[in-house]
């Protein structure tokens, strides 16, 4: 692939603002014609230290071009915290940021999530452009606006809807992506492709899409999860009600994060989730052809954990969803590939069914 011949630009207009998305390769190179720099009176960039120390030469020149201020980011979920974001408050104002002034986060999603709530609460609100580094914050964390942080209590409790103005996605970065936070990406990827993302579908039934190939198959399917989820949350700014079909395989994807106490990651998390719910799908009226084919594809992308659990625990966590309305557990199922049905009631005895389902048959 040639660097820019295939960059795309998508326009979002939400309630609150117009945010820009960017996709193509070599863009820290080209910041100053892609973003008008000039009209923050200080740009600060918080940058993932791992990112940086893989793409420094790249980073530093980019930064450099629009005179932007890095401050490290030692990025954990145990940083994307409350308490961690006070010392970035402090260096904002130490760096004479005003409500004019703009934060960039350069990393996966923990750092673009903490960079947006860092930018969403200084002098309450100013602006914000991400350069996710993961394909799971390229296709997912970096687009729909929200952020939040972490308290002691729980994960992504504090936060707000603040949209960026610009999502700069250069895919080059996925060269170094290590193969298990690739697959945490794939999975979001997956899930796009069989609520509604055809054209990623096809270019993963093709088997088009391979870890480590940087290519335009990639490109595309890239592309295409990304304008998927930016059509979503731009129909639903808050999550009042399309928005939630991209919670499909989350349900028991949550309670499945929760009951391992975060030690899978979510990626994987989600993926079980999705076989689970498509099992559920299926016995309320889904294809068997269909389930087949999302069995296969979350096969084939090798997505799915082995992994053991009592499905009664998994249940329990279910109910203390804080996505749950009123106690009841909601779902979100497919009447079809590409035909998600939101809020849908289930039986616990389904629900035992399909977790059952998923026990035999990962570790047989
Ligand atoms: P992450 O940010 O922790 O990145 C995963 C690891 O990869 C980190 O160690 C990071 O340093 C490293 N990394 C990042 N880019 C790299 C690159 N190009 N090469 C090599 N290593 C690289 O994790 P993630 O999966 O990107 O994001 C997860 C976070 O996103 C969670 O905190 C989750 O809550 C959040 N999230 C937010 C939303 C949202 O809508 N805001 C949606 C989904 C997830």
């Amino acid at each position: 692939m040639d660097p820019l011949t295939h960059t795309s630009a998508i326009d979002l207009q939400f309630d609150s603002k117009k945010s820009i998305i960017i996709i193509g390769q070599e863009i820290l190179a080209s910041l100053p014609s892609l973003i008008p720099y000039s009209k923050w009176d200080a740009i600060v960039a918080v940058v993932s230290d791992t990112v940086y120390e893989l793409h420094k030469t790249a980073i530093d020149h980019g930064l450099n071009l629009i005179n932007a201020i890095l401050l490290p980011y030692n990025d954990s979920e145990q940083n994307k915290s409350y308490a961690y974001a006070e010392q970035y408050f402090n260096q904002l104002l130490e760096h004479h940021c005003t409500r004019s002034s703009l934060v960039m986060g350069i990393g996966g999603g923990v750092t673009t999530d903490f960079a947006g709530y860092i930018a969403s609460a200084y002098m309450r609100g100013i602006d914000v452009v991400y350069v996710p580094t993961t394909l799971l914050a390229m296709v997912d964390a970096s687009i729909g606006g929200k952020v939040a942080v972490n308290i002691k209590s729980g994960k992504n409790i504090v936060g707000h809807f603040h949209q960026p103005d610009y999502i700069m996605i250069d895919i080059n970065f996925l060269q170094t992506l290590p193969e298990s936070e690739w697959r945490c990406g794939m999975s979001e990827v997956v899930k796009h492709a069989v609520i509604g993302d055809s054209s990623s579908y096809k270019l993963l039934q093709n088997k088009a899409i391979r870890y480590g190939q940087i290519n335009t198959a990639l490109y595309e399917c890239i592309d295409s999860s990304v304008r998927f989820k930016a059509s979503v949350v731009e129909k639903d700014e808050y999550e009042k009600n399309i928005r939630a079909i991209l919670n499909y395989g989350h349900t028991v994807g949550h309670a499945i994060e929760s009951l391992f106490e975060y030690t899978l990651s979510h990626g994987d998390a989600v993926a079980a989730g999705m076989l689970v719910e498509s099992y559920i799908s299926m016995k309320e009226g889904m294809s068997k052809d269909d389930f087949d084919c999302i069995k296969d594809l979350l096969w084939e992308y090798n997505l799915v954990p082995k992994i053991t659990f009592d499905p009664h625990l998994i249940l329990n966590h279910m109910m203390y969803d804080k996505k749950n309305i009123k106690g009841k557990i909601r779902f979100v199922l497919l009447e079809s590939i590409g035909k998600p049905l939101i809020g849908q009631e289930v039986t616990d005895a389904l629900v035992m069914e399909a977790l059952q389902f998923y026990l035999t048959m990962v570790n047989t």
